[in-house]
């Protein structure tokens, strides 16, 4: 239709090392230490295929919601930026635990903003053998996504996990993950890009302290 922007789905937005989405959904604003961070983030096709990335959407409701947004621009847009909002309450709530620190009353209620969103978008159904919470027809909505992301961090919130939450070693990585090793020690978002730079680093300090 003339006008109209195209909106795709796309490769996968990011790699998925959180261990849940709500930390993969933090990880979306890449290079947060650096002066300047990397949105990942920057158009509503880009929320939407990390909806689908993170199984949230089906392949299908990624595209009925990619031809909804570019039908309705402005509303898309909105949504993003509601998204990413929310992304960075969880930022906000998430290092001020690990830091034992005080969480800052706008995150939370911006939390609890999405997550009165997503109990308004919720129903009880009956299953085989009990009952079943579910959410209403994500495609409803420009932020059906963001309804379990809300929902998956509060479970991990209220859960002992909490104290397993981390970021990467790396000074300008510190991506988030659950750490669900078994000593509970794991230092690195993945150990093939920062946990080997790392290593390789440490290695020529070594030599060269050495020589
Ligand atoms: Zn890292």
């Amino acid at each position: 239709m003339a006008g109209r922007r195209s909106l795709k789905r796309h490769a996968p937005v990011i790699d998925l090392i959180g261990g849940n989405v709500c930390l993969d959904f933090i990880n979306t604003l890449d290079d947060r230490p650096a002066e300047k961070q990397t949105e990942l983030l920057n158009d509503y096709s880009d929320l939407a295929c990390f909806g689908e990335q993170t199984g949230i959407l089906t392949p299908a409701q990624t595209d009925a919601l990619l031809d909804k947004a570019a039908a309705m621009p402005r509303d898309a847009d909105d949504a993003l930026r509601r998204a990413r909002r929310l992304r960075e309450a969880l930022y906000e709530i998430f290092s001020a635990l690990m830091n034992h620190k005080a969480v800052p009353p706008a995150a939370m209620e911006t939390l609890n903003r999405h997550v009165h969103d997503a109990a308004l978008h919720s129903h009880l159904v009956q299953t085989k053998e009990s009952c079943e919470w579910r959410f209403d027809d994500l495609t409803s909505s420009f932020e059906g996504m963001l309804w379990p992301i809300s929902r998956a961090a509060v479970a991990l919130l209220t859960s002992a996990d909490v104290a397993l939450v981390r970021t990467c070693s790396s000074p300008t990585c510190q991506w988030f993950f659950l750490d669900t090793s078994k000593n509970h020690r794991r230092r690195w978002c993945d150990m093939t890009k920062c946990g080997n730079r790392a290593k390789v680093r440490n290695f020529y300090a070594r030599k060269r302290s050495a020589i």
